[in-house]
């Protein structure tokens, strides 16, 4: 068929955060093309989409997919049931163990894949119709720690630019960001604006694509980030080469940093980094000389047992070199999953925060929601994801819903999430497939992709944009809200709304970030950045321009000490991994290794090896070795490289017949977000 002939729908992707806008065309039984929005329209794309955004659609048909709900039958095997039945199952199920043991021994994931409106009902349904506070999100497991540390030290745990300032930058501070393979679209963005002459400064423990492009590469071990930021900041301070008058008059708390950063003289930095002084002093000079600079980082510097600390010392030196409120600096973490940043956080789907971080242990807070929502909310705080599967342990948590989210790998340490999922008392999964997750439900509810219902995403910068059905659901399969809706009517409540555009009105009426922000104005106006304060605020490009969201308007400096990795390599487990993502993957490749094209270019799990490492092994790319840590093993093809460091291995998250996050550890927390340690853990590794 020509393109003429087809649905069409300007729609926003699916896929990562960096929220790209195209023109999707279906003949009403699948996706055939994907265009770019042209760039005056879709200004954070501006360029093109990528490989994902433009081919990855063959799983909203696949075979796999659910079209109807699932229940056990008494044999325990699944077996086809129509949404009444599936329905009544759930409430009953979960009715069961707040009837015995109170709501708080439930427990919801939200899921960073749906629309915001999904993830507010999720919030909702949680407090409103479970009575718990126990609701979390994929957040907690990759930038929860950025959320912190920069809700610490500025007010918003959000990216301070918009997209554009990665071109109007002088110079672009990367770290622990494969920025080519997970947000390629910024990567593209990033390497024109080095084209131009920007300078690009990588600090990784891999050598990563876009490291090819930097003014300047330094190679760091994994764990000891805010040394290598501290060390820079030292230097910056003791040089006299920060803005004095940003420091005097924006800031409080740059004397105890000063103090603070002096332990991490270029010696130490080097003994504990392996940055030497020379790579700290020139990215120093770098940073200070430039008027303009963006620090951007993805979850290298955040999935750590002391993730909100490097946050907060990457924070520091933002504030200290005056790069924030002004075209072309600030910060930016890159978010992961398409929607975390609206659905993941600003929806509310947390258990210490209603919908725009408004702290549920706030009195007059949870008034305004307990009269909206005509129901008691505790005002203590709920178990966060990470924490629900320890609290599942002494059967604090019985029941749990998990909404568009495969705990079942991505959790630290799946073996202990495992045991928890299959000893649940009832285990409810909504999702398009039945995933590794699915596979312990007691029913398993069908839901809609990005493709098949209408609502809005919030990209990594905070731009508010639309998301518009191009296809009718497939099969039985529903959008999460109206499955949310009719699962909260059959337990007592009276919701009744008609559309999402219906939700997001009572959204904004009651989170102040999104005062004037509706559907009819985000599809006008091609989207709108957050706050946005009232219907006639025209949303805010930058944060910070005149005050930082403190009391006192100042940046609240943070004193960062030394901290060092949960597990340190040992004779044992002489190696650290990693893990991370590949450019044609996505998470837990629910949707990309249902993919036929995805899966010929990225078809198997691999490990790199460096070439030192693996003489010694003597194995060669392709074979399989065995990695173990003191959580468990996995088997995986070698790849040697010298991308990663001799004492370092990488292995991606995608992969369920060889899933990292057997090696990782569940208990490795960080102590303010809960986020897990998924960037160290001490290996070791043999030929299969
Ligand atoms: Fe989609 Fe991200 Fe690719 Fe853009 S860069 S097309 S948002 S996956």
């Amino acid at each position: 068929k020509r393109l003429e002939e087809l649905n069409v729908e300007d729609t926003t992707c699916g896929y990562c955060a960096v929220g790209c806008r195209f023109d999707l065309y279906s003949d009403g039984e699948e996706i055939l093309a994907a265009r770019p929005t042209a760039e005056e329209d879709a200004p954070v794309n501006g360029i093109s989409t990528c490989v994902k955004g433009k081919f990855s659609y063959d799983f909203v048909n696949s075979d796999d997919r659910l079209t109807s709900p699932l229940v056990r039958d008494e044999n325990g095997a699944f077996r086809e049931a129509t949404w009444d039945e599936a329905l009544s199952r759930v409430a009953e199920g979960l009715g069961a163990i707040k009837d015995e043991h109170g709501g708080e021994a439930l427990s919801v994931i939200a899921s960073s894949k749906a629309t915001n409106e999904d993830n507010y009902l999720m919030g909702k349904f949680a407090r409103q119709v479970l009575g718990t506070n126990s609701v979390d999100n994929c957040n907690r497991l990759c930038h929860s720690s950025t959320v912190a540390g920069l809700a610490r030290t500025y007010g918003y745990g959000a990216a301070s630019i918009t997209t554009e300032d990665l071109e109007l930058a002088d110079c672009i501070l990367l770290t622990g960001s494969n920025t080519t393979e997970a947000h390629p679209v910024l990567a593209t963005r990033i390497k024109q604006n080095v084209r131009d002459g920007a300078d690009l400064l990588v600090f990784d423990p891999r050598e990563v694509q876009i490291a090819e492009y930097a003014t300047q590469y330094s190679r760091v071990k994994p764990g000891y980030d805010a040394v290598w930021i501290n060390g820079i900041t030292r230097y910056i301070v003791n040089n006299d080469l920060h803005d004095e008058s940003f420091v005097a008059e924006r800031t409080t708390g740059f004397e105890d940093v000063k103090e603070a950063v002096q332990e991490f003289t270029p010696e130490r930095v080097e003994e504990v980094t392996g940055v030497p002084p020379e790579e700290i002093a020139a990215a120093a000079e770098t940073v200070a000389a430039a008027d303009a600079c963006v620090f951007g980082w993805t979850l290298g510097l955040t999935e750590h047992s002391h993730g909100t600390e490097n946050v907060m010392a990457m924070a520091n030196l933002a504030a200290i070199t005056g790069n924030l409120g002004k075209p072309g600096a600030g910060v930016s973490p890159f978010r992961g999953q398409n929607n975390v940043q609206g659905g993941g956080g600003d929806m509310g789907p947390l258990p210490d925060n209603f919908p725009g971080y408004q702290d549920i242990a706030d009195d007059e807070i949870r008034a305004k929601f307990e009269d909206a929502w005509d129901c008691d909310i505790s005002p203590e705080y709920g178990y966060y994801t990470t924490q629900m599967f320890l609290a599942a342990d002494d059967d604090d948590v019985r029941g749990m819903y998990i909404i568009g989210e495969n705990a079942a790998l991505s959790e630290p340490g799946v073996n202990h999430a495992e045991d928890v999922l299959r000893d649940l008392e009832f285990l409810v999964v909504q999702d398009l497939f039945v995933n590794e997750t699915a596979q312990y439900a007691d029913v398993v509810l069908p839901a809609c992709s990005f493709v098949e219902k209408t609502g809005t995403f919030t990209n990594t910068d905070r731009t508010v944009q639309m998301v518009k059905q191009v296809m009718e659901p497939k099969g039985d399969s529903r959008p999460d809200w109206k499955i949310l809706q009719d699962l909260a009517n059959r337990m007592g409540r009276e919701w009744d709304y008609d559309s999402s555009a219906e939700i997001m009105e009572e959204v904004s009426s009651l989170t102040p970030l999104y005062g004037g922000v509706s559907h009819e104005r985000v599809d006008g106006e091609g989207g709108l950045q957050w706050p946005c304060w009232d219907e006639d605020h025209p949303g805010t490009e930058r944060l910070y321009t005149e005050a930082f969201n403190t009391e006192n308007g100042k940046a609240d400096l943070q004193a960062v000490g030394y901290s060092e990795p949960a597990e340190i390599p040992d004779e044992r487990y002489p190696f650290t991994l990693t893990t991370g993502r590949v450019l044609y993957q996505y998470h837990t490749g629910t949707m990309t290794n249902r993919e036929a094209g995805i899966r010929q270019y990225s078809p198997n799990n691999f490990v790199e090896i460096h070439p030192e490492t693996a003489a010694e092994l003597g194995v060669e790319s392709g074979e399989l070795v065995t990695i173990e840590s003191r959580n468990g093993e996995i088997a995986v093809p070698a790849q040697v490289t010298d991308r990663v460091g001799p004492e370092n291995l990488f292995v991606p998250i995608h992969f369920a017949d060889s899933a990292v996050n057997r090696l990782t550890d569940e208990e490795h927390l960080d102590p303010a977000a809960a986020t897990p340690e998924f960037k160290v853990s001490a290996v070791r590794v043999r030929p299969y």
